[in-house]
């Protein structure tokens, strides 16, 4: 059974951020949307192979792999 409490800074109770935060760390991005001028976190996916989330107001959908650039950056902007 998966322990409960143990949640940092963050607000989500996804298992599966949580799952994928305790494998490899924190997998995710802050995206700046520029479409509607937002900022939001994306998170990787379940492949570990992209973070791929969604604009919080127009559900833009964006996609960004990992591992093929070899950025730390962990902000980024969508367009
Ligand atoms: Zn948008």
């Amino acid at each position: 059974m998966p322990q409960k409490g143990q949640q940092l800074d963050l607000t989500s109770d996804d298992d599966l951020a949580e799952a994928s935060r305790s494998r490899v760390g924190n997998r995710f991005l802050g995206i700046h949307f520029v479409c509607c001028d937002v900022y939001s976190r994306v998170y990787a996916n379940r492949e570990q192979t992209a973070y791929v989330g969604n604009c919080p107001r127009c559900a833009k959908r964006v996609q960004l792999k990992i591992g093929s650039g070899g950025t730390d950056s962990r902000f980024f902007k969508a367009y």
